[in-house]
């Protein structure tokens, strides 16, 4: 029997396949949670905190992303050790060290009982560049934003189970679509399950998801290649790493405005008027917090965006 290993944040399945445990991402049911967490700062950490200290979601093992990433992890993530679940605390080096992360690869392995499928790296790799194509095949206006976004966004853990998500990914439809304006959604991914759709709806085409970006242009073979690669992830690095980067993709696909996606408690959140002067397009910075559908006033303020976009 398959463990399965609930992870908060990027944590590479292709270690956790490869030492023969199922990976979860716990972000990806929080979108659809109807749960209101007490004491919360970040609605992500608060909802995942609560949900596996309950035993709401039932796991073998969590491995928490206590840094690089996200901060809030490292409190909510304690909370659920002390509720007795095994929980390993995984750091990427700010520096980019392969070296260093290398190293925390390896505890990561250990933490799983060692490789035992060697071979899933590489079926994961195949499987990373069809979401590649599907990246492409978005901004040349040939796939819905919503589907791809939920393809992408789900790379983090390819569902849990490499066949099941080969099946999802082949029932996807082409489509044409007239892109009316080109976005990149920058930042941590909207709460609501909705976003892409009513963006799209109103005229704002996203055609660029920084982090599910980032799930799927990292791979890797094994332990050292796997960090060899990790080691550029840009969120966990300094933020003029990360601008360098968004300013290629962002020029490469010709985008006519930017999203920034900011979640309420985030330190994430600081980096708006760093990005803001950095990259050179109109940009909306909105701020989520509860998961649900888009709220009314987000809405409005994208219409707002796509009419000033549209009048520049
Ligand atoms: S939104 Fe920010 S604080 Fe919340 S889980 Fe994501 S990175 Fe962490």
């Amino acid at each position: 029997m398959q463990k399965k290993i609930a992870i908060t944040a990027l944590v590479p399945p292709e270690l956790i396949y490869a030492c023969g445990c199922k990976p979860f991402d716990v972000n990806n049911v929080i979108p659809f949670s109807k749960k209101y967490p007490r004491n919360k700062l970040c609605a992500w950490t608060a909802i995942w905190q609560e949900m596996l200290s309950k035993r709401e979601i039932k796991i073998d093992s969590l491995i928490v992303v206590a840094g690089g990433d996200c901060h809030n992890a490292l409190v909510d993530g304690q909370k659920v050790a002390m509720s007795g679940i095994p929980t390993h605390f995984f750091f990427y080096p700010f520096d980019g060290s392969s070296e260093y992360l290398e190293s925390q690869f390896q505890k990561v392995s250990d933490f799983l009982g060692g490789i035992k499928a060697p071979e899933k790296p590489e079926e994961i790799m195949e499987l990373k560049k069809i979401g590649l194509q599907i990246d492409k095949k978005r901004a040349a206006g040939k796939l819905t934003s919503g589907d791809t976004f939920r393809i992408l966004i789900s790379f983090s853990d390819l569902a849990s189970d490499l066949d099941t998500f080969r099946e999802t990914i082949s029932l996807i439809r082409e489509t044409d679509i007239k892109i009316n304006n080109r976005i990149a959604l920058i930042g941590v991914p909207p709460i609501y399950p909705d976003f892409h759709d009513v963006a799209q709806s109103l005229g704002l085409d996203v055609i660029f998801d920084e982090l599910p970006f980032e799930f799927i242009r990292h791979s890797g073979r094994d332990i050292q290649t796997i960090a060899r690669d990790y080691c550029n992830y840009t969120f966990a690095r300094p933020l003029d790493f990360r601008i360098k980067f968004l300013q290629k993709e962002l020029k490469k696909r010709n985008v006519d405005g930017i999203i920034h996606y900011t979640q309420f408690s985030c330190h994430h959140m600081l980096e708006d008027d760093i990005l803001r002067s950095n990259l050179d397009y109109p940009m909306l910075t909105i701020q989520g917090d509860l998961p649900g559908n888009t709220p009314e006033q987000i809405k409005l303020r994208l219409e707002a965006f796509r009419e000033a976009l549209e009048r520049s």
